[in-house]
């Protein structure tokens, strides 16, 4: 179907009461060009790679055209932001097009960037190229690490300019506006449920929650109050396991509001994200959160329970007994603390679990704030350590993870020689031989992800029309764990040029 080039009607921003999603058309963007597919993702979905390279293609997934038959819409949500009540902010950049079945599973493929919505508020709908490669490359470099995410199906430039920022000599800087397809069993997050139940509209409510249940947890079989709890307990078990995986790898979200919170329990809309290089639990990549870093690196988990309770005080309205919900966010900071010593554990190598590990880890982590030292480097290189070892040659193998040899004087030399004295006493311990062990590390510590300067020197590249580094970083992210000695130039620390962070706002 050909749209309107115009079509604001529908979309006018509005607040819309008693429904869970609006009707809306995409902007047909001026000059739409495809910069990059995710063939996996398109495979996933039944699309072809021969299909990707179709005009179709280019004009669904621009928003130039609405495929036959297909209704897309905007969802309504509410949400809490930097911890404050904002009231119903919903899809203000996002359409959802519609909703494919292939092989059994169920996908939602959503446009981000293509128009306003009746959520877009005082904003404009669009989103610039920059955070759409960021969101475009990071979502698939996040799959292939393992870390439950939605997905990325395309990013294609609009054609038409967009404007995010006035200079500080009062010139508007234009942008290129971009737009990516995003893919998830669903985006509803727990704001959804926070709206109804901020409206005291439990109708609906209760639709929602009985909706959700039905299409996305269908094994959750139990009838009445046990239902809800069921899929409370589920989202709060998903939610932790992706923290979990977000402190192994060293991702930083950004901005986890309820709003941005699946109920999937998978990392959803990648704004100012960021990557650990010097590992410090402080860093935040929001540069609007900079004072409270509500935000920082060694606070998600905490975050992640604090949304947890929104979502149970959204849900109390339909179980009506604290008791239970409680329960359920008692667990989860001793779950966490299990879960995440595991993860440490396997990252360390240690196959068999000691309770003492907890010791070890935390003088480690210690020492790893103590000077800027690159969590990336460190822990791959740590596979490298052999039984055999004393505490020196150890010491040698992860060198290179610090960014000022300077910074290592006879203090710290001696506590980094002193932990790697009770490491190695550790690692021999263990039954897997150096290899195995290594090998098993391996498995847990990427050797690639996408820092933060990459996706800005990438962003500089697209920018010109030059297209082989958002190839080449796509590619190398898709093996994340593997040696890929042609992209070994990319397990480097952080150029000095990048050390502020770079990029990374919306
Ligand atoms: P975020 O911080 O990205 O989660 O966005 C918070 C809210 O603002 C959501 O309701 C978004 O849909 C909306 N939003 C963000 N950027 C834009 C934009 N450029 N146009 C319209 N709405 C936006
Ligand atoms: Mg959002
Ligand atoms: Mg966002």
């Amino acid at each position: 179907t050909e749209l309107p080039a115009d079509p604001i009607d529908i979309n006018t921003p509005r607040q819309v009461e008693q429904s869970a999603y609006s009707f809306v058309l995409p902007k047909k963007p001026s000059n739409p060009s495809l910069i990059h597919a995710s063939n996996e993702v398109a495979h996933a979905i039944g699309i072809t790679d021969e299909d990707l390279l179709s005009a179709d293609f280019l004009h669904i997934f621009s928003g130039s055209t609405v495929y036959p038959e297909t209704k897309p819409f905007a969802l309504c949500y509410a949400g809490h932001q930097f911890g404050n009540w904002a009231g119903q902010l919903g899809d203000g950049r996002a359409i959802n097009l519609t909703e494919v079945v292939h092989e059994n599973k169920a996908y939602t493929l959503q446009l981000k960037g293509a128009g306003p919505t009746p959520y877009s508020r005082t904003a404009d709908g669009f989103a610039v190229l920059r955070s759409s490669i960021r969101e475009h490359l990071c979502a698939e470099a996040m799959h292939y690490l393992g870390v439950p995410t939605t997905r990325s199906l395309s990013l294609m430039i609009s054609g038409d300019q967009v404007l995010r920022d006035v200079l500080y000599n009062g010139n508007p800087a234009y942008e290129k506006g971009a737009i990516v397809c995003r893919v998830a069993p669903s985006f509803i997050r727990f704001g959804s449920f926070e709206l109804f139940s901020s409206r005291k509209d439990y109708v609906n409510l209760k639709l929602l929650s009985d909706f959700t249940i039905k299409h996305h947890f269908p094994h959750i079989q139990v009838e009445g109050v046990g239902k809800y709890l069921a899929f409370f307990q589920e989202v709060t078990r998903t939610t932790l396991k992706m923290i979990v995986d977000w402190q192994r790898v060293g991702f930083v979200h950004g901005v986890m509001n309820t709003d941005n919170m699946s109920i999937h329990g998978i990392t959803i809309d990648y704004g100012p994200y960021g990557w650990l290089e010097d590992y410090n639990s402080s860093w935040t990549p929001n540069t609007t959160d900079s004072q409270h870093k509500r935000y920082r690196f060694g606070n998600q988990p905490e975050i992640a329970l604090w949304n947890l309770y929104q979502l149970a005080n959204a849900l109390y309205p339909l179980i009506k007994d604290a008791k239970p919900l409680e329960t359920i966010l008692d667990a989860f900071s001793t779950e966490y603390e299990k879960e995440y010593l595991n993860m440490m554990q396997n990252k360390l190598g240690f196959q068999i679990k000691k309770e003492q590990d907890v010791v070890l880890i935390q003088s480690l982590i210690q020492l790893l704030e103590g000077v800027e030292t690159d969590m990336t480097i460190f822990f791959r290189n740590l596979g490298n350590v052999t039984k055999a070892d004393d505490a020196t040659p150890a010491f040698h193998t992860i060198k290179d993870a610090f960014y000022n040899e300077k910074d290592l004087d006879e203090t710290i030399l001696k506590d980094w020689h002193d932990w790697f004295e009770k490491y190695i006493i550790r690692i021999n311990e263990e039954t897997l031989s150096d290899a195995e062990r290594k090998e098993q590390m391996n498995e847990v510590n990427p050797k690639y992800v996408l820092r933060n300067f990459m996706a800005q020197l990438c962003i500089d590249e697209v920018d010109k029309g030059d297209y082989a580094l958002l190839n080449e970083l796509f590619e190398m992210l898709k093996n994340p764990y593997d040696e890929q000695p042609n992209f070994q130039k990319w397990f480097a620390k952080r150029p000095d040029w990048a050390r502020e962070k770079v990029g990374c706002s919306m």
